[in-house]
């Protein structure tokens, strides 16, 4: 029987207080896994790879795969392909003992450098391609590059279902740990600095009804799990993603909490979705306003006039008084202005209309290889405004570069200095430092602190965090090793 192993880590994240030690696992790899063994291959994930001791970690997966002749090694490099150097060395370590080892990486981006380890790469969605090549099908017509061999999907066709997956015993999930789903793929809108592949689509394809009320359930369940993090790129560009959600909560027999990315203009159009958001149990919301200032809305593609925008956040705050909202703010933007930016900043911080709020300064990316994530901005700059310069910075282990530029008022030095002062700010004048994922995965800990409080115990969280891992790799270990 063949064997295939994905290994995956969300990493290290920093914040304004510290580094948070991630809580959870990506939903696409052990979607991945599922779709294997529902193929009949025997398969598995290993979690927080990174972080298990390395004789451990060589032992558990040689012992896993035995004598078996098929066997595959796949990382899940999620969007940050930053661990693919130390999974590389893992690879050409266990290639000393197991020499007939296949490897595969699955990701958002090309396989950059030598590739000579690599067998096969999955980019983007590609479910189907994994299930057609796991079966020996023709997959001769998704090549995107041959060495290594690349396969990925044509771009903006939705080919596949939004990923919930259902948590087994062998995964060894905790209550301490937040678990992501989504619930639908596909967004109408087309944000101009937008990267997210399925924008401007129509018709979003929906998760069915028993397929989430099954994953949160057997994650309730089985593993004490409360706390969920939607993947979805916008949960409410319209209102059939908000009323699954509503109905599945119903049926649920325990309070879930999730988090997820709102659009605020389209709240502050369709205002009765603050109803359907508390329905829903959507208790931590991140808002990309990314500007309020009118001059640049439009050119973003991000419409709704600033008075309202904050009209809007002034009535969330009455009606859904214990919601965490989080902003991000993108400094530069064409049109904006220093001025603009910081008479906002005070409103939100005088009234206190968000928990927490953050920014950084726009980034141009160059030179993709997967041109699909990159937004109409990084495709053609001049159009919205942005002159590129010269000097580009490399971010060689992600396989893309960013240029400097320059627009109507302000360049990138200038806008990330700007941006680290705002940053700072908004840290110290709302209640919470954290982002909505970030307070989303502290939570999930268990400790039911207040939202100040998480500020000052980061240490705290994540010794409590570690405390999961490790249980989770004790046993992990043990079942990989058969016993
Ligand atoms: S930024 Fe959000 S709303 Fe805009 S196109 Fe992307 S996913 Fe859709």
């Amino acid at each position: 029987m063949k064997k295939l192993l994905i290994l995956s880590d969300l990493g290290l994240k920093p914040t304004r207080v510290g580094l948070i030690k991630n809580n959870g696992r990506p939903a696409g790899s052990l979607h991945i896994a599922a779709v294997a063994r529902s193929l009949g291959v025997d398969a598995t994930n290993l979690d927080y790879w990174r972080e298990w001791p390395l004789e451990l970690l060589k032992t558990s997966i040689l012992k896993w795969f035995g004598d078996s002749d098929g066997i595959w090694l796949a990382l899940s490099g999620s969007i940050d392909g930053s661990s693919t150097d130390d999974f590389k060395s893992l690879v050409l370590e266990l290639k000393k003992d197991i020499p007939h080892l296949k490897v595969i990486l699955g990701g958002y981006r090309v396989v950059v450098g030598d590739s000579s380890w690599v067998d096969v790469s999955f980019v983007g969605r590609s479910t189907n391609i994994f299930s057609e090549w796991i079966q020996g099908k023709d997959i001769s017509k998704y090549v995107f590059a041959t060495d290594p061999l690349t396969l990925k999907n044509p771009p903006t066709k939705i080919l596949e279902n939004p990923v919930c997956p259902v948590p087994i015993e062998t995964d060894f999930w905790q209550s301490g740990e937040f678990f992501t789903i989504e619930l639908a793929l596909g967004c109408k809108f087309n944000c101009s600095f937008c990267g997210y592949d399925f924008r401007n689509n129509k018709n979003p394809m929906l998760a069915t009804k028993d397929a989430v009320v099954e994953s949160l359930e057997t994650a309730y369940n089985k593993f004490g799990m409360t706390n969920f993090i939607l993947a979805d790129d916008t949960i409410n560009e319209v209102d059939s993603k908000l009323l699954l959600l509503s109905d599945v909560v119903k049926d649920l027999s325990f309070e879930p909490s999730f988090m997820a990315f709102v659009r605020l203009d389209v709240l502050a159009a369709q205002q009765h979705q603050i109803e359907l958001l508390k329905a829903s149990r959507i208790n931590t919301m991140f808002f990309g306003i990314e500007s309020l200032n009118p001059n640049v809305t439009k050119m973003i593609r991000k419409g709704g006039r600033s008075e309202k925008n904050l009209d809007t956040l002034r009535l969330l705050k009455q009606e859904y008084p214990e919601a965490f909202t989080y902003a991000n703010f993108i400094i530069g933007l064409t049109g904006d202005s220093e001025e603009s930016i910081w008479h906002y900043n005070h409103i939100i911080a005088d009234e206190q209309l968000l928990t927490s709020a953050g920014c950084n300064a726009l980034r141009l990316y160059r030179d993709l290889s997967n041109k699909d994530i990159m937004s109409d901005i990084d495709l053609n700059p001049e159009k919205f405004g942005y002159t590129p310069l010269d000097d580009t910075q490399e971010w060689k282990e992600l396989g893309y570069s960013s240029s400097s530029w320059k627009n109507d008022w302000t360049n990138l030095s200038a806008a990330s200095t700007l941006s680290a002062k705002v940053d700072r700010f908004f840290a110290k004048n709302l209640t919470s430092a954290y982002t909505a994922h970030e307070i989303a995965g502290l939570q999930a800990l268990g400790l039911n602190m207040s939202i100040p409080d998480y500020n000052n115990t980061l240490p705290l969280l994540n010794r409590k965090r570690d405390i999961v891992v490790k249980k989770y790799i004790k046993e992990k270990s043990a079942w990989l090793q058969g016993f």
